[in-house]
């Protein structure tokens, strides 16, 4: 087999049972590893209505074909599970040099079941995997659990680990790697503590076998030039990921002070140029990345002085900085530090803490609920105290780590209309109401309201190689255009291939789907064509909508929170703009062959994708919906 090992490693955590099992190739070819694999295996394995916190939940990592070969940024894995933050299908990825070391174990994936009777911790040494007591490492944060492990295992090993977030059970606990690099979105983390499994440590050095190696090194060269030509890579490596952030304040949709406005008047302190003057010590990138859009910082200034580490990238800056109307750079790069070592989703984390900065601002959180504690806008002191306080379950904290949609039904008064989440999970920094195509996007992602799903940030990632129409004539980003829906659907697929292969999503769009086809083909001998690519990308798309519809999904639940649909923005380039979603899902259900009184895929789609075995699930043996 070229591209992956075939091999997926079974931990049952329950029977402390390790065993292997072969990957048909079959598989590997309609899900190509990585997300789409790991899906397959979760709706094979877990059926509707399980606990997302108990053991018959499974905790599923996989890498993708393309991980640890010389395609630039290929250093991908996915994570997937049922999520403990909305109670639906949840991916979530993450680079550096984890993904690729697990691949060099032997093991395309590892798929955990069950739960210990103890903490424990997986170590895999070339293709020998144990599981070993975790009770040294358990109440640790990430930072000392990797020196711990590698201390006891050796420094060659690579850590994956929880910090005292996930043991906690914060709904939005990350899984941490190479230190800085999560597994930020959707609870994973949470999944992970409550199997009682603390990390995963991996080496080995299996070499990848390519199937044509002289024209895969071509591919390689081919994407390198295409990303020394693109301002793409320029622009990350100066700026990090918060170049987009003056962008997005021009377009008026920065979300401010929790969504109330979307235009931040001290953003010169929290854009590009201001993380670059104050923290930035060098650019650093994932395995084999040259675009380097990693922050090494370092806070020189103020009472965190000295403090040092990762980050903090643009939806950090976002989420702990405008959103909760904070312009203290010092501060939002402590808070990503410490969201970092407490194993934190700084999306989720920053959005929660400003959801509760609103309700205390509307008397719906009162001092009585929060222990005395005043929880204002701009106050950059409370977000530290406030970190704190959620990965331990501290004080108001234990309201807190529930997410945004949890403590809305518990503050009532209200406030869901302005708890910033779709099927709950909390928003990325990009007001929709600023840039319509993007409000179908958080409207219809797999995972819930989600950024990267689509990549359509409002205009300034509007294009895309991957299209089959014109998008010239919808540049406008305050209409909405039904051909939207066909932009979000085509880059919903190919999205869900890059994740499946293991790439970059940076590296990803800057490739077209032909240049896409030629990596895959190089690489495993496949015959693999855009027509594949398409469908490939479609029958993952298809399979996760499907786990959510088998969980009680429907259209209903493609929407947006009411402050989007209602609320017109009060100032700014789109001022007095809202979301008007429904024609707009009419289109898309319509692009996607779904049903559109209930958002369930027709049987005749399912059979065209090859997932024929999913009719029964969802139309209850009929061949209609
Ligand atoms: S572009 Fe950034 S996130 Fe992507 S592989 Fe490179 S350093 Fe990692």
């Amino acid at each position: 087999m070229y591209g992956l090992n075939g091999k997926l490693l079974r931990i049952n955590l329950t029977e402390n049972a390790i065993s292997e099992e072969d990957i048909p190739e079959q598989l590997l070819k309609e899900y190509l590893g990585g997300r789409g694999l790991a899906s397959r295996y979760l709706y094979d394995e877990v059926g509707p209505g399980v606990d997302p916190l108990g053991p018959d939940n499974r905790l599923i990592f996989f890498t993708g074909l393309v991980t640890g070969t010389v395609s630039p940024s290929a250093s991908r894995y996915s994570v997937v599970a049922k999520s403990p933050l909305t109670g639906i299908w949840a991916q979530s990825s993450s680079g550096g040099r984890w993904g690729v070391d697990l691949k060099a174990s032997g093991f395309d994936g590892i798929l955990f079941e069950g739960k210990a009777e103890k903490p424990v911790y997986l170590q895999i040494d070339e293709g020998e995997a144990k599981l070993l007591d975790a009770g040294d490492v358990w109440g640790k944060n990430v930072t000392d659990t990797s020196a711990i492990i590698k201390k006891a295992a050796g420094e060659k090993y690579n850590v994956a680990c929880i910090g005292i977030a996930g043991e906690n059970l914060v709904r939005y606990a990350a899984i941490m790697n190479d230190l800085h690099r999560a597994v930020g979105r959707c609870g994973l983390g949470a999944v992970m503590g409550s199997k009682n499994l603390k990390a995963v440590a991996v080496r080995g050095k299996q070499k990848i076998k390519i199937a044509h190696p002289e024209e895969f090194k071509e591919t390689a060269k081919m994407q390198l030039e295409l990303l020394n030509e693109s301002i793409l890579g320029a622009g990350l490596q100066g700026y990090g990921t918060n170049l987009v952030l003056d962008m997005v304040n021009n377009c008026g949709g920065l979300p401010t002070r929790n969504w109330q406005t979307g235009v931040f008047d001290r953003v010169d302190d929290v854009n590009g140029t201001a993380l670059t003057d104050t923290v930035l010590e060098e650019a650093v990138g994932c395995f084999a990345c040259p675009i380097k859009c990693g922050r090494k910082t370092k806070i020189k200034n103020g009472q965190y002085a000295g403090k040092e580490g990762e980050g903090p990238e643009y939806e950090t800056v976002g989420t702990f900085g405008p959103m909760c109307g904070v312009s203290d750079i010092e501060a939002i790069t402590m808070a990503g530090y410490l969201c970092n070592d407490y194993g934190l989703d700084t999306i989720s984390c920053g959005s929660s803490i400003a959801f509760a900065m609103e309700c205390f601002e509307k008397g719906v959180l009162t001092p009585q609920k929060t222990g005395g504690l005043p929880i204002e806008f701009g106050d950059a002191e409370i977000i530290i105290n406030l970190v704190h306080k959620i990965a331990r379950r501290e004080g108001v904290g234990n309201l807190l780590a529930e997410g945004t949609r949890v403590m809305a039904a518990d503050l009532g008064g209200g406030s869901e209309r302005y708890a910033m989440n779709v099927k709950g999970l909390e928003l990325a920094c990009y007001d929709s109401r600023a840039a319509k195509i993007t409000g179908l996007a958080f409207a219809t992602a797999n995972r819930g309201g989600d950024h990267i799903t689509a990549y359509v940030q409002g205009p300034t990632f509007l294009a895309s190689p991957f299209l089959v129409i014109d998008d010239s004539e919808i540049r406008d980003p305050l209409e909405e255009n039904p051909k939207e829906a066909l932009i979000v659907k085509e880059l919903e697929d190919a999205l869900a291939v890059f994740d499946s292969a293991g790439s970059c999503k940076f590296m990803g769009m800057a490739l077209d789907a032909r240049e896409w086809c030629e990596i895959i083909r190089t690489l495993t001998g496949w015959k693999f064509d855009v027509e594949e690519f398409r469908k490939v990308g479609e029958r993952i798309y298809n399979l996760e909508r499907a786990f959510n519809v088998r969980e009680g999904l429907t259209r209903e639940d493609d929407t947006l929170p009411k402050r989007l649909l209602e609320d017109p923005l009060p100032e700014g380039p789109a001022q007095g703009h809202v979301n008007n979603i429904e024609p707009l899902l009419d289109q898309y259900y319509e692009f996607r062959d779904w049903d559109g009184t209930t958002g369930k895929p027709t049987a005749e789609k399912l059979k065209s994708l090859d997932l024929g075995f999913l009719v029964r699930d969802l139309c209850g043996g009929q061949q209609g919906v």
